[in-house]
């Protein structure tokens, strides 16, 4: 057997709860990796580190940009793990991506002994106000700049961080997991994974906070649907095809978004029919002194930096760009009595305002917002 996988029961866990686990919940959007990095973390226990261990994901379409959550539940080797509903009072809870501080109650069921795990380029103090985090320690990690920096993925840098959060595990067995599992996948990433993993170990800051008073807990709740088995429209026909106002697919883009140059285009639309979130918007307009369809730009609201349309684009005029090298300019439009917020990149040649209100005519409003 492989030294680093530990065969005998002698692993112990340093906190249980009332039934003896130890709980990890991931927090996360379509397309970060939570669901491997919970695979990864249920391995990991029941392989390497001697313990029984359960791990699933709930997840909707497997959508890129759809949330997501990871539950991974640990247990010494004399207690059976018997439960298998999600995790509400974690041990850990990973945050893969910090746009969803505010908007989704992912810190419900956080307690004073609950690590947080964050993927930001915030520290501790500024991250604390805006999770409005009652109490628990605050762990902080760029992982988005390492996983770019190191050529690996977030999900490998939220491991590490998540790994040394736990306090208990070396990175040895952690180490073998990734080799043994990513590594005979995927070897020519083996390096990068690892590094990737190394940095999230190494870089990721720590805060304490204990509970003052400026911040409620929040209380788990089950999370609510809006269909379900009663009142899903027969055949399970979705008629709220493309995207809504309120469908923010940012916080899914992993640092890369598509850079529109206009003067390059020839409104082939390519990049429209390939899309798979109605981004790119057309409207009548003049090409060659014709009369034509336009492509006037994107709305990066609703871009999850998938980059097809770069791969398709016959003439550059889509190209990769570096999300963080370019400034963002937050607007607001009212649409019937709701405030939408959007942002847009500045000198990426496109005029998301136009796409965005176009959109608010046509489309969206159709598409579930009112
Ligand atoms: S694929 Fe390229 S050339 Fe064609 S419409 Fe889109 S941006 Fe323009
Ligand atoms: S990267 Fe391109 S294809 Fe992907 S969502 Fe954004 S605009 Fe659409």
């Amino acid at each position: 057997m492989d030294e680093n996988k530990i065969s005998d029961s002698s692993q112990s866990l340093p906190v249980v709860n009332n039934d003896g686990y130890f709980e990890i919940r991931l927090e996360s959007i379509g397309g970060l990796g939570a669901n491997l990095c919970g695979k990864l973390l249920g391995e990991l226990g029941a392989v390497y580190l001697g313990l029984n261990s359960a791990s699933f994901s709930s997840y909707g379409s497997e959508k890129r940009g759809s949330p997501v959550k990871a539950y991974i539940r640990w247990s010494e080797a004399h207690r059976e793990i018997r439960v298998n509903s999600p995790v509400t009072e974690p041990h850990i809870l990973g945050l893969f991506h910090e746009a969803m501080a505010g908007k989704l109650p992912v810190t419900a069921g956080v307690t004073e002994q609950t690590k947080v795990v964050i993927n930001t380029d915030a520290a501790p103090e500024q991250m604390r106000e805006r999770l409005k985090l009652h109490a628990g320690e605050l762990y902080c990690v760029d992982a988005l700049k390492i996983a770019m920096e190191s050529k690996s993925r977030v999900n490998m840098v939220m491991l590490g961080a998540i790994v040394r959060a736990c306090g208990f595990i070396p990175m040895e067995p952690v180490r073998a997991l990734v080799t043994d599992t990513l590594g005979k996948k995927y070897p020519g990433l083996l390096d990068a994974n690892l590094e990737g993993l190394r940095r999230g170990y190494e870089d990721v800051v720590m805060e304490h906070f204990a509970p003052d008073g400026a911040f409620s807990a929040v209380p788990y709740k089950e999370p609510q649907t809006e269909w379900g088995y009663a009142n899903a429209p027969i055949g399970g026909v979705n008629t709220r095809f493309g995207s809504t106002v309120s469908n923010d697919l940012s916080p899914s883009r992993e640092g890369y978004i598509p850079l529109f140059i206009q003067d390059k285009c020839i409104n082939c639309g390519l990049c429209d029919s390939t899309c798979p979130d109605m981004v790119f918007q057309f409207k009548p307009g003049i090409y060659k002194g014709r009369e034509a369809m336009v492509n006037s730009g994107l709305d990066y609201h609703h871009c999850k930096g998938c980059l097809r349309c770069v791969d398709v684009c016959p003439t550059n005029a889509l190209v990769a760009g570096l999300e963080r090298e370019h400034p963002k300019r937050e607007w607001a439009v009212r649409n019937k009595d709701l405030i939408v917020a959007h942002m847009e990149f500045e000198e990426t040649g496109a005029n998301s305002w136009v796409t965005s209100e176009a959109y608010l005519d046509e489309k969206r409003v159709d598409g579930g917002m009112v």
